[in-house]
C-alpha cells in the first residue's frame, strides 16, 4: 500500500497541499479472483475483468482446497493430480501476468474471510459455476458473506451457460454470441495497490494426493494444464479429427478419433469459446480448401474432415445444453427430472449387482472390457458410457444414482450438468428422451467384431475364438478347457439374462410412461429442458430434439432413421456378418440391420 502512497504523491507535477492530501483516494486495496474450474490464463474473463477493474491495485488469485469438495463421493485421487498438473502450468502463467496465485486449505467462506482480513480486498471476482450440491451450496454461502461483509462479487459466464435464464426459447442464439466473442485477453497486471501484502500472503503451494491424505493416483491417464490442453485441441484439429465422423463409437477407434478434450473443460484448462472457435477457424479453412481442391482424393479429405468438424462443433453445444439444465434445474443431480419416476427403482439395488458391475465383472464382455478400461484410463467414448449405464439400468435394475456416483468419481472429466443430465437420459427417467436400451451382446459385435478392446481388457478371454469372445457363455466344455477359460470360474457367466430383463424393465417403465399424468409433467419437463429450434428454422443435432420434435422417430419413439455407415476401422477386420451363424435368431437379426448411428 505504501508503494502504491508513493506513486500517487510523486506522480503529479505539483507538490500536494494539506488540503489536497485530504481528496487522495484511499490507496486501491489488492483485487482477489478466486480460482474453481476455470485452471487457465487463456480466455479468462474473471481475470481479465479483475485487472481492468484493480484501478491501481494488485491483483492475486486463490485456490482453496475445499474438504468438503474432496469427500465428496463423486471425488477421485486422479481429479486431484490433474488438477495439480493445471495448477502448476497455471502458477507459471499467472507469474508472467504479474499475478500472484496463493493456495489455501478449508471452507472456502472461512479462507476467503481470512484472505479479506490479510489484504482488505474489496472486490471478488469468479466464474459462474454450474456444480455439485457441495458447491452450488458453497456458492450460496460465499455469497451472502460477500454481502455481509460489503464485499462486491463479481460472477461471470465462462461457458455458454445462462445464469437466471427465464426461458430456453432464444438459448441457442445467446450461446452462439458467447461463442463468437472475442475470447478474452488477460493484461499484465501493473497495480502496485496492496502488493507488498499479496507478497507476504502465506500459501500452501500446489498440492497433490499425498499432502491432502488422499491415495496415490494409479490411473493411466490425460495430463492435466492449459499446455497440453493446447497441444489436445492442435493435434486433434490438424491430424486426429480426420476420423472423428466414423470412429468415436468403436472403443478399438475412439480413443484416438475422439477430440480427448473433455477433462481440460471440465477443469477449465482450456476454454469453451477457445475451442470452438479454433474448430470454427479450422473448418472455415477446410471449406476453403474444398472448394478450390481438384483431385477426388482431396475432396474426399476435405469432405471427411467437413463432417467429423461439424460433428464435433454439435457437441460443444450439447455440452453447454446440458449443463444448462443442472443451472436450472439443481435437483436433477438426486431426483428424477420426471417425478413420476420417483420408486421405480429406488429400493431395488441389489449391492452383488453394483459391485459386478462396478468391478467389470457381470458376464458381458464389452461391459466389462468397458468399466475395466475406465477404471484404469479414466475415460470412455460416448457410446460405451451410455452401454454400461443402459446395462446397470435397465438389464441390472439399478438406480442411476449409485451407477452415477461410481462413474463421476472414475471419469477424469466429471462435469455434474452433463453427467447427471446423461444419467437420467440414459435410465429412461427424463420422460422426454426415446428409452435407448443397448445389447450388450450387439453392441460387442458392432464396435469390437474381433474383440480387440474385450481381449485387451478382459484377459481371462484372450485365448477364446473369434465366435466366442462376444458370448463367452456358449462356448462348449472343451473349448472352455482349451483356450483357457472355464466359465464360472475363470470368467463369471452372465449375471442376468438380458433379454429377459429389459423386457421386465421395457414393462415397469412403460407403466410410469404411459399414465396421463406422466405425460402432461413430461411436457413440462421438455418446456423446462427440451432444445429448441436454431435461428434458421432447422433442428440443431440433439438428441433431445429428436424425441420432442419426431425428427427421426415415430410417434412410439422408434427410430426412422436408416443405420449409420459401419465404423471404418482399418483393425476390423471382421465382418460382424460373419458371425451370424452363432447367434440366436433375435440377435442375428439385429446384427443384419447394422451398427446405429453415432448420435444414438
Ligand atoms: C452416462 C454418460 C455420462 C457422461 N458424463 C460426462 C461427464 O461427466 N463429462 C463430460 O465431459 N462428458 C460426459 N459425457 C458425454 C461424453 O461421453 C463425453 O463428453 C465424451 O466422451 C468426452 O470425450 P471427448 O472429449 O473426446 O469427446 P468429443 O466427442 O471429442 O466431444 C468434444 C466435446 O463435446 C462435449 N460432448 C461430447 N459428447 C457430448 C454429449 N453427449 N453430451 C454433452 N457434451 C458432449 C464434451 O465437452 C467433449 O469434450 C457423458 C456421457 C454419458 C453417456
Amino acid at each position: 500500500m505504501r508503494s502504491y502512497n508513493a506513486r500517487v504523491f510523486s506522480a503529479g507535477p505539483k507538490v500536494l497541499s494539506e488540503k489536497d492530501l485530504s481528496v487522495v483516494p484511499d490507496p486501491c486495496p489488492p483485487v482477489c479472483v478466486w480460482l474453481k474450474r476455470d485452471l487457465r490464463v487463456d480466455d479468462h474473463a474473471a481475470l481479465a475483468e479483475a485487472v481492468a477493474r484493480a484501478r491501481g491495485g494488485a491483483v492475486f488469485a486463490v485456490f482453496v482446497y475445499e474438504p468438503e469438495v474432496l469427500a465428496q463421493p463423486e471425488w477421485d485421487s486422479s481429479h486431484t493430480a490433474f488438477q495439480a498438473e493445471c495448477l502448476a502450468d497455471l502458477e507459471a502463467a499467472l507469474r508472467r501476468k504479474s499475478i500472484r496465485l496463493v493456495t489455501r486449505r478449508g471452507e472456502a467462506v472461512s479462507c476467503l474471510e481470512h484472505l479479506r482480513n490479510e489484504t482488505g480486498f474489496r472486490l471478488l471476482v469468479a466464474h459462474e459455476e454450474t456444480g455439485t450440491g457441495v458447491t452450488y451450496a458453497r456458492d450460496r454461502r460465499v455469497r451472502r458473506w460477500a454481502r455481509t461483509a460489503g464485499i462486491e462479487l463479481l460472477e461471470v459466464p465462462h461457458t455458454g451457460v445462462v445464469r437466471r435464464l427465464a426461458t430456453r426459447n432464444g438459448w441457442n442464439r445467446l450461446w452462439e454470441k458467447r461463442m463468437t466473442a472475442a475470447c478474452a485477453i488477460v493484461p499484465r497486471s501493473t497495480g502496485r495497490g496492496g502488493s507488498d501484502v499479496v507478497e507476504r500472503l502465506g500459501s500452501l503451494g500446489i498440492l497433490g494426493c499425498r499432502e491432502l491424505g488422499l491415495p496415490a493416483d494409479t490411473k493411466d491417464r490425460q495430463r492435466g494444464g492449459e499446455r497440453a490442453a493446447g497441444e489436445v485441441l492442435e493435434d486433434f484439429l490438424n491430424v486426429r479429427g480426420r476420423h472423428y465422423s466414423g470412429g468415436i463409437s468403436s472403443p478399438v477407434s475412439a480413443a484416438t478419433s475422439c477430440s480427448r478434450l473433455s477433462p481440460a473443460l471440465a477443469f477449465g484448462a482450456i476454454s469453451m469459446r477457445r475451442v470452438w472457435q479454433a474448430s470454427e477457424a479450422r473448418r472455415l479453412d477446410v471449406q476453403a480448401a474444398l472448394a478450390t481442391a481438384e483431385s477426388p482424393r482431396e475432396k474426399a479429405e476435405g469432405k471427411a474432415w467437413l463432417r467429423s468438424l461439424k460433428g464435433v462443433q454439435s457437441r460443444l453445444h450439447w455440452h453447454c445444453h446440458f449443463m444448462q439444465k443442472l443451472e436450472d434445474e439443481p435437483a436433477i443431480e438426486f431426483e428424477n427430472m420426471l417425478r413420476a419416476a420417483d420408486g421405480l427403482r429406488e429400493r431395488e439395488v441389489v449391492p452383488e449387482r453394483l459391485a459386478a458391475w462396478q468391478s467389470g465383472h457381470t458376464g458381458y464382455p464389452l461391459v466389462d472390457a468397458c468399466m475395466r478400461s475406465l477404471l484404469a484410463t479414466g475415460w470412455l467414448t460416448f457410446r460405451m458410457r451410455a452401454l454400461l449405464v443402459s446395462f446397470a439400468s435397465y438389464s441390472l435394475w439399478l438406480h442411476w444414482r449409485p451407477t452415477g456416483l461410481h462413474l463421476a468419481r472414475h471419469f477424469l472429466d466429471f462435469e455434474p450438468g452433463i453427467h447427471w443430465s446423461q444419467l437420467q437420459m440414459q435410465s429412461g427417467t427424463t420422460g422426454i428422451n426415446t428409452l435407448r436400451i443397448y445389447n450388450p451382446t450387439k453392441q460387442a459385435i458392432d464396435q469390437d467384431p474381433r474383440g480387440i478392446f474385450i481381449r485387451r481388457w478382459v484377459p481371462e478371454l484372450a485365448g477364446l475364438p473369434p465366435a466366442y469372445v462376444h458370448m463367452p457363455w456358449t462356448m462348449p466344455l472343451d473349448v472352455q478347457q482349451a483356450s483357457g477359460c472355464i466359465i464360472g470360474r475363470d470368467y463369471p457367466a452372465p449375471l442376468v439374462d438380458h433379454i429377459v430383463a429389459v423386457r421386465e424393465a421395457k414393462r415397469r417403465l412403460a407403466m410410469v410412461r404411459n399414465a396421463p399424468e406422466s405425460r402432461a409433467e413430461a411436457r413440462d419437463v421438455a418446456h423446462r429442458h427440451g432444445s429448441r429450434k436454431d435461428r434458421r428454422g432447422a433442428m440443431q443435432q440433439d438428441p433431445v430434439r429428436r424425441t420432442l420434435f419426431g425428427d427421426g422417430s415415430d410417434s412410439a419413439g422408434r427410430s426412422k432413421r436408416r443405420p449409420g455407415p459401419p465404423v471404418r476401422d482399418p483393425q476390423q477386420l471382421l465382418d460382424p456378418q460373419q458371425l451370424l451363424p452363432f447367434l440366436t435368431e433375435d440377435l442375428a437379426a439385429e446384427v443384419a440391420q447394422g451398427p446405429q448411428s453415432e448420435n444414438s
